[in-house]
């Protein structure tokens, strides 16, 4: 059995994560939950899996919450109670699917406690690979990836030795705007950036998906994840979204992981690890005629792309930069404030106006992190 605590359980992976759980209680238990203001969903799902204690990341929802709603379970607020739930003794697997950097405190405080961590918030590796990385070697925690490119690496690395890897290729859908000309990309509206062709995901990552800096940020979490060269490191653009990622060996061989596009069987392969229990989702149908295309990305056109790339190479503060800038631009975008093209700009402007740091603390990190936002929050196109 493992005690499962979801960090983010009322978003698009974390309620796919219960109901992987759902299939699976014999093998599964959820001691603990977290929200950040959804308190009714959080509330529903407490009714359904009865866990230890629950935490709310708002405080302020301390005086309004009905706590009667929840009862017999405590309920935690702020940073403080995703925290106590991350490191509580009763948890031993730590899903963490808050999304941004606001993911990080909560995953730190798992890695401290030397849990496995499912990891789904792919920010927590692009602000603070390094000293997650090596918190990481210190604690004997275990991080297993639930982003499924990261997942299908996991599963495609079991085909080899370490030292026989030649590279690993990330496949991208190309989001909804991919052949669009420049012209056409200047006018996206957010409605449309928010409608993803393959994946059904929560608002920031769609947006991220369509701009390409979900790839970006990707090429980051891989470098750190599985302590690669960044040339060891390609992207190709596949718009089935059926090969979630590749490993090439020495010999020549490509191992590539398949499956419909449905983040719950990532999500499964992590929770049940290292066994592979019955799936829930869809399963590809060869029967019916597949076509799988492999199309090099137009670097010109997305050009976030290449800002992964770079911040993945310099290390340091970039990574916490990057994001936050992102962060704020995709917020700024969805608020009608920025065109879809000003996301990369207003991210490119602050990254390299930024005071490199190449061995920061985590407090440095936080510092920086607060500085770009405010940076893109006064940016003008
Ligand atoms: P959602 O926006 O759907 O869900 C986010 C979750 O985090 C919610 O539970 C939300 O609570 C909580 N949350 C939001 N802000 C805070 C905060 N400041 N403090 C505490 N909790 C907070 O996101 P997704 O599920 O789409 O993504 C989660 C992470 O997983 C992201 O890092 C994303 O990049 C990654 N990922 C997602 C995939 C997907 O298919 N969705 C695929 C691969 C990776 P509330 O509901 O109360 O707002």
């Amino acid at each position: 059995m493992k005690h499962l605590a979801i960090l983010g359980s009322t978003g698009s992976i974390g309620t796919s994560c219960l109901d992987v759980v759902r299939a699976h209680r014999e093998h599964l238990t959820i001691e603990g939950l977290t929200a950040h203001r959804n308190w009714e969903l959080l509330a529903r799902q407490c009714d359904e899996f009865r866990p230890r204690q629950v935490a709310l990341g708002d405080a302020s929802l301390a005086e309004d919450c009905p706590r009667n709603r929840f009862p017999g379970v405590p309920l935690g607020f702020g940073q403080r109670g995703i925290e106590e739930i991350a490191s509580s003794p009763h948890v031993d697997f730590v899903v963490s699917s808050i999304v941004g950097a606001a993911g990080l405190r909560g995953t730190w405080a798992a890695v401290e406690c030397g849990k496995t961590i499912g990891l789904a918030n792919k920010e927590t590796l692009v602000v603070a690979g390094p000293l997650m990385t090596q918190r990481l070697r210190e604690s004997g925690a275990t991080l297993i990836p639930i982003d499924s490119e990261h997942n299908a690496v996991f599963q495609a690395l079991q085909c080899g030795r370490r030292e026989h890897v030649r590279r690993i290729i990330l496949t991208a859908s190309g989001g909804p705007f991919r052949g669009y000309a420049r012209t056409q990309l200047e006018r996206v509206t957010p409605e449309s950036a928010l409608t993803h062709p393959t994946w059904n995901m929560g608002r920031k990552i769609t947006i991220d998906s369509a701009t390409m800096m979900n790839k970006a940020l990707e090429v980051i979490e891989a470098r750190w994840l599985f302590d690669l060269d960044v040339d060891q490191i390609d992207v190709v653009i596949h718009p089935q979204s059926i090969v979630h990622s590749m490993v090439e060996f020495n010999d020549g061989s490509v191992i590539a992981q398949m499956s419909p596009p449905d983040m719950r069987l990532p999500i499964q392969y992590a929770l049940t690890y290292p066994e592979r229990a019955p799936g829930i989702t869809p399963r590809l149908n060869f029967g019916e005629a597949q076509t799988l295309e492999f199309i090099p990305p137009d670097r010109e056109l997305f050009p976030a792309l290449d800002l992964g790339f770079e911040v993945a190479r310099r290390g340091g503060t970039c990574g916490a930069v990057l994001n936050a800038a992102n962060e704020i631009a995709v917020s700024r975008f969805l608020d009608g404030d920025l065109t879809f093209v000003d996301i990369p700009r207003v991210c490119r402007d602050v990254l390299d106006s930024h005071d490199f740091d190449p061995r920061p603390t985590l407090d440095e990190l936080f510092r920086q992190d607060r500085w770009a936002r405010q940076e893109t929050l006064q940016w003008k196109p």
